[in-house]
């Protein structure tokens, strides 16, 4: 039996179904490995080790039944931008640093009823703008397959969390890639649904049109898994898609004999560093071998995706964060005699440096007379953009490309140039403009250790194809799946 902490979702499942193993013995077995590593690494904000301990004795003397549901009694993570009640939800943010939410998330309530055992909350990028988790009130997390590098963002917590074995798998969220760059930067796998597939209700918004919740795990028939537990209609998200939920694990085998693989050629130009490339190309190659079609097609406004997305997140993010004013809930400056410096001072000692830049970014943006300029181009990009999938999907099923053009950076690499931060994001961040379903899963390492991932893109809804292409690659790629270097103690 591999170490209990190492396991799949599925594996563990197994474990406890044949009894080879209590949920008391695994959750203690995380517990120990997050006492351990957790203060090096800084994957958790919050550790709920009570309640998971008793959910645990709940299973072990059967007052809950571990047969009924997908997920009983399996350790998961929760990035801490989901609201859990009773719970601190910081939002990586000072200015929610004692937040307690009254109400649980959608997605946490759907763990929950699953038979989730919650560890605790992961850390991430302040409201979650950033790509690499240095813009944390709370510290950077460490990358698990090198402590000097940034484990990628904004859901580097929970990331870095599944790569070191300190949870079976975790919820992060992406907005423009924060859920497949940490993916590939820690060598994991990591699924955004369409937008509107998982129900946004209870995740603190940052850019409404464009917030997925998603999981991030060791496999993808984990993923698949998790994402049949999350996804389906929410009447309490307006934007939710009214489509019923699928079983997606159901059709991982079927055959990709004659899938038809899209590689846009904006995605395989120069500037890529050369070991991404290089993995890039061999896993096309592995896929034609594996019996599917490439087929070469073209996303000719993939280089305005950055430009566009840095307007409409930040305009979108400078309206949503109006909310936190220092009076209905976050942190408050309480020396303030008066109203304006109460709101003042409040958001000025409450918001880190980032998300300041974003909401003058997005207020200038939104401002009279600069509107058209930048809010309404932006859009009108961002319809093109759409377009561009529409097009490349009439000639294939899947797309493939680069999850970002470097593996994991070093922290303090691009702290000080924003526009380097930004454009690290160029691979990631059409498919969130468009809506559409992306995957990360590792596919090859560079000379010096660290994973790289490959991205696969979906049509609308298109989530079982992209994760039937991602289950036949890594079976194929099995044999030559790493695992970080983690200290034993740190
Ligand atoms: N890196 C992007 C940003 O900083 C995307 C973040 C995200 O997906 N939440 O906005």
């Amino acid at each position: 039996m591999a170490s209990v902490t190492h396991m799949t979702i599925h594996e563990l499942r197994e474990a406890l179904l044949a009894k080879k193993l209590s949920v008391s013995e695994a959750v203690r077995a995380y517990l120990e490995r997050i006492e351990r590593l957790n203060p090096h690494l800084c994957c958790f904000l919050t550790v709920t080790a009570d309640q998971a301990l008793k959910d645990a004795r709940d299973y072990d003397n059967s007052r809950k039944d571990l047969t009924a549901s997908p997920l009983a009694g399996v350790p998961i993570a929760v990035k801490d931008v989901l609201c859990t009640e009773g719970i601190r939800t910081t939002c990586g943010s000072k200015i929610l640093e004692n937040f307690i939410p009254p109400y649980d998330a959608t997605v946490v309530t759907r763990l929950k009823s699953s038979g989730a055992v919650l560890l605790g909350k992961t850390n991430m990028d302040e409201f979650a703008m950033g790509s690499s988790n240095e813009n944390s009130a709370f510290g950077p997390v460490r990358n698990p397959w090198d402590p000097d590098r940034v484990p990628g963002g904004s859901s580097g917590g929970s990331a870095a969390a599944v790569a070191a074995d300190l949870c079976a798998a975790a919820l992060g969220t992406d907005t423009g890639g924060s859920i497949r760059q940490p993916a590939s930067f820690c060598g994991i796998v990591g699924l955004k649904p369409t937008y509107g597939r998982v129900s946004r209700y209870g995740l603190v918004a940052f850019a409404s049109s464009l917030d997925q919740v998603g999981p991030m795990t060791k496999d993808v028939r984990d993923a698949a898994l998790l994402l049949s537990v999350i996804a389906g209609h929410d009447p309490k998200d307006s934007t939710s898609v009214d489509h019923p939920a699928e079983d997606y694990t159901a059709a991982l085998e079927a055959p990709i004999t004659g899938l038809r693989i899209g590689m846009p050629k904006e995605y395989f130009m120069e500037g890529t560093d050369p070991e991404v490339a290089e993995a890039t190309s061999k896993a096309c190659r592995i896929f034609r071998d594996l019996g599917a079609e490439l087929v070469e097609v073209s996303l000719p406004h993939t280089e305005y995706g950055v430009a566009a997305y840095y307007i409409i997140a930040p305009a979108e993010a400078s309206s949503n964060l109006a909310r936190y004013d220092g009076v209905k809930y976050g942190y408050r400056f309480a020396e303030a005699r008066d109203l304006m410096t109460l709101y003042k001072e409040s958001r000025s000692r409450g918001f880190g440096a980032e998300v300041k830049r974003r909401i003058m970014l997005g207020t200038y943006c939104l401002s009279a007379g600069y509107y058209d300029a930048y809010y309404r181009k932006a859009s009108q990009v961002r319809t093109l953009i759409r377009r561009d999938f529409t097009e490349a999907f009439q000639k294939c099923d899947v797309l493939i490309g680069p999850v970002s053009p470097t593996p994991a950076f070093k922290i303090g690499e691009k702290t000080d140039n924003p526009l380097q931060m930004y454009l690290n994001d160029i691979f990631t961040l059409p498919a969130s403009l468009a809506g559409l379903p992306g995957l990360s899963l590792p596919c090859g390492y560079t000379s010096a250790g660290l994973p790289i991932g490959l991205q696969i893109l979906g049509p609308h809804l298109g989530e079982a194809t992209v994760l039937k292409a991602a289950y036949h690659f890594e079976q194929a790629t099995k044999t030559e799946r790493q695992t970080p270097p983690v200290p034993e103690t740190a």
